[in-house]
């Protein structure tokens, strides 16, 4: 820090404004960044957020197509003309996933040749392009096979328990299952089809779930209509991200590369998604066919549904094209003027399935005003403190594969150097903000919220804290992955599963994560109707939410990138893991905490923190065991025995108090004004260590890439939080889940110890 320049600028400012507190800055610094800041968010303009949006999405842009590789092109180019630096695109050589032909047809009761195309919309002139795919997976195997039908409801565990009680098996047989009803990942979907022996997998979205008993569908309204197909892959990225024949390392030209035989994540079973137009002849021809189906497994379209098994037979075949096919990372910076050698990582994926309007060319076009922001400040001497390193991800969207190779490639600089990585993946679907955050960056997150305004005339705190409130009331989860339970002790949603990009960053290098969307009514995602039309009519007209987003990423980054004292709060990390063990513990009557085991005059249930529960989670732990049993882990000793984690407990007592007397030590600090640089230095790579400190090298039992103890993701792509633990308590593997405890307690110690460290070097 340079203290004769932000005296200078500090005299500009406070001519013009009052001086605002900023956490990690001193008076002097914050003064200098809420000037920045405030020059930031002047840039980004609506009129170009839409036109940005509109390049984007002008054509289907699907991972790996020329199109795409031209839009990685045209990232670089406008990179370079904005002003960003270092910039180069980057080349991964993975397996490819692409279809050759697919068909679908009824052969019996009667005859019927399954559409598997979405039919045009009149006024959406896009969806008339003949550069529109048909209705295919990623990752589906190629195929043939001809066998009845039997309707599964949401192809998760528990419905072919149902079904086996009726006497339905589905061995050699075409399950037909829906999206959600409720929620799980479609790959998810997939393996239990697999393991349930059945021969291919079809998964069409109900009307009940996203289409017209939701509301007006496209082009009337936000809602799905009639011929809409949901893409997607089946990849089983939960066992491992990233090309299924690099399991961690990247696929750079020329890299090993195990044969697919042998990839965890690689499927072994046909898929196929269907629109409720193609699924209904095979719904409808059941009538009869086996028994009714329960009441929740009856959808929206007009009849009953029957399990059936026996009558209706299809004939399915798919053709994919599996060579390997290159992938493009484009990267680009900001070079940091004071610590270039400290990383602020931004990114967004610019693959779609078809035309990407929500998912994810609104985090595009975002991203496109943002590095126009971040260059137009830095031509103007508005250089940030730390390195702004910006990336548009390939392959998101078949298993996240570009972010997982690049964060492979470059894991040892980013544990060196990554302050924190900010992901955007949709920007906008709707007015309702979601931030996700990492529990030490959710204060930072909460705080720089209330320096924004909402479109809806609130600040975007206030308008983010009604939304929260308002689904607590009514027990609404927002988010499409995001089933956080309610009673959160941040307004940040600390649960984070999977499903986007920062998965890499933050479970297999480390690095703390922030998440920011905006949500509303969506029923065209993966669709060819998710496009421009759908977006300038439903989903942000005025093009307001991403100008928003743009300004949002970019002053979050700014504040992480200008901070004296990188704004961590390792206390509310520590009342998080709390609140993290206690959800474990009630959901699991074999997990025992101190005030259970030696009862104090309060029931943990009037305790002060709330004991929130999560209702949404779909466990499925056994089934987890199992699949991970197969795969070579542990075996499962079962014993009828408790769990004490109070010595855990204990641990995070000690965090929280070093994390508080930390927050005490560095307020003050930063309050005394300008700090010495080589304290800055041991402060910031100390504090930076803490995530680093929460990963077990061997990964979590079964899925040694996963190596975060505190975070995970189910199969279903659902949160996971203390994945190695949760999932050793569910499978009731008591040795696993001592050892899991022990590591837990080990992490917390040694952080523990690191803060008490930063804290004596701050008072000698
Ligand atoms: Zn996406």
């Amino acid at each position: 820090m340079t203290p004769i320049r932000h005296a200078a600028v500090v005299f500009l400012f406070l001519t013009t404004a009052p001086a605002q507190s900023i956490l990690g800055f001193t008076p002097t610094s914050a003064a200098r960044e809420a000037a920045v800041e405030s020059k930031f968010k002047s840039v980004p303009t609506p009129d170009e957020e839409r036109r940005q949006h509109r390049i984007f999405t002008a054509e289907p842009h699907i991972a790996g197509s020329k199109r795409n590789n031209e839009l990685a092109e045209y990232i670089r180019d406008e990179w370079k003309k904005q002003g960003l630096e270092d910039v180069i695109i980057r080349r991964y050589d993975v397996y490819g996933t692409n279809p050759r032909s697919v068909s679908l047809e009824m052969i019996a009761p009667t005859h019927y040749q399954a559409v598997l195309r979405e039919a045009p919309l009149d006024p959406d002139p896009d969806s008339k392009s003949s550069a529109i795919s048909n209705a295919w997976f990623g990752m589906s195997i190629s195929g043939e096979v001809t066998a009845p039908v039997v309707y599964a409801h949401g192809g998760n565990p528990e419905d072919y328990d149902l079904l086996r009680q009726n006497g339905i098996s589905v061995k050699g047989k075409i399950v037909l299952v829906r999206n959600a009803n409720p929620y799980s990942y479609r790959g998810f979907k997939a393996l239990t089809a697999q393991r349930e022996g059945a021969a291919a997998i079809l998964i069409y979205s109900d009307p009940a779930e996203d289409g017209y008993k939701k509301g007006n569908v496209d082009p009337d309204g936000p809602w799905g209509p009639e011929y809409k197909i949901q893409r997607g892959s089946i990849t089983y990225d939960f066992m491992v991200p990233g090309d299924p024949q690099t399991p961690g390392w990247a696929s750079i030209p020329g890299a090993k590369r195990i044969p697919i035989e042998q990839a965890v994540s690689a499927p072994k079973i046909m898929a196929l998604p269907l629109s409720w137009h193609d699924a209904k002849p095979l719904l409808e021809n059941m009538n009869g066919d086996g028994p009714v189906a329960p009441e929740n497994w009856q959808g929206g379209l007009p009849f009953q549904y029957h399990l059936g098994g026996e009558r209706v037979k299809v004939h399915l075949k798919i053709e994919m094209d599996n060579g390997t096919q290159p992938y493009y990372v484009v990267e680009g910076r900001i070079r940091g003027s004071e610590l270039p050698d400290e990383w602020v990582v931004l990114g967004n994926h610019r693959d779609a399935w078809v035309f990407g309007g929500v998912d994810p060319s609104s985090g595009t076009a975002s991203m496109m005003e943002l590095t126009r922001a971040l260059g137009q400040l830095a031509k103007e001497g508005m250089r940030p403190r730390r390195t702004i390193v910006v990336c548009s991800w390939d392959g998101e969207e078949v298993a996240l594969i570009g972010s997982t190779e690049w964060g492979e490639q470059f894991a040892d600089d980013l544990r060196a150097k990554a302050v924190a990585y900010i992901n955007v993946d949709e920007a906008t679907s709707g007015p309702n903000f979601h931030g996700q955050a990492v529990a030490s960056l959710a204060p930072m997150l909460e705080e720089t919220t209330r320096t924004l305004d909402d479109p809806s005339g609130k600040n975007l705190y206030e308008a983010w804290r009604a939304r929260v409130e308002s689904d607590a009331k009514t027990g609404h989860q927002s988010g499409q992955f995001n089933d956080s339970g309610a009673a959160n002790q941040t307004l940040s949603d600390t649960h984070l599963g999977s499903g986007s990009d920062y998965t890499v960053f933050l479970n297999f290098v480390g690095m703390p994560v922030l998440g920011l969307q905006f949500d509303g009514d969506y029923g065209v995602y993966h669709s060819a109707y998710d496009d421009f039309y759908w977006m300038n009519h439903f989903g942000d007209p005025a093009y307001k939410y991403h100008t928003l987003m743009s300004q949002l990423w970019g002053v979050t980054a700014l504040r992480l990138a200008n901070a004296d004292l990188l704004p961590f709060d390792f206390a509310t990390y520590a009342s998080n893991v709390r609140q993290f063990v206690r959800e474990l513990a009630s959901t699991n009557k074999s997990v025992i905490l101190s005030e259970v085991r030696a009862p104090r005059s309060e029931a943990r249930t009037q305790s002060k923190d709330p004991v929130p529960t999560c209702t949404t989670c779909n466990p499925s732990g056994s089934f987890h065991q199992a699949f991970v049993s197969d795969s070579g882990a542990a075996q499962v000793s079962k014993s009828p025995t408790q769990l004490d984690l109070s010595q855990v407990e204990k641990q995070i007592d000690a965090f929280e108090s070093a994390g508080k007397k930390l927050n005490e030590s560095l307020r003050a600090k930063l309050a005394s004004g300008p700090i010495d640089p080589k304290l800055a230095l041991t402060l910031n790579h100390g504090m930076m260590q803490v995530e680093r400190n929460w990963l077990n090298p061997d990964g979590i039992p079964g899925r040694p890439w996963f190596k975060h103890i505190l975070y995970g993701a189910r199969f279903t792509y659902a949160h996971l939080e203390l994945p190695g633990l949760t999932e050793a308590v569910e499978a009731q593997d008591w040795s696993t889940a001592k050892q899991q405890a022990e590591i837990l307690e080990r992490a917390l110690e040694k952080n523990t110890n690191l803060l008490n460290e930063l804290n004596s070097t701050l008072n000698p």
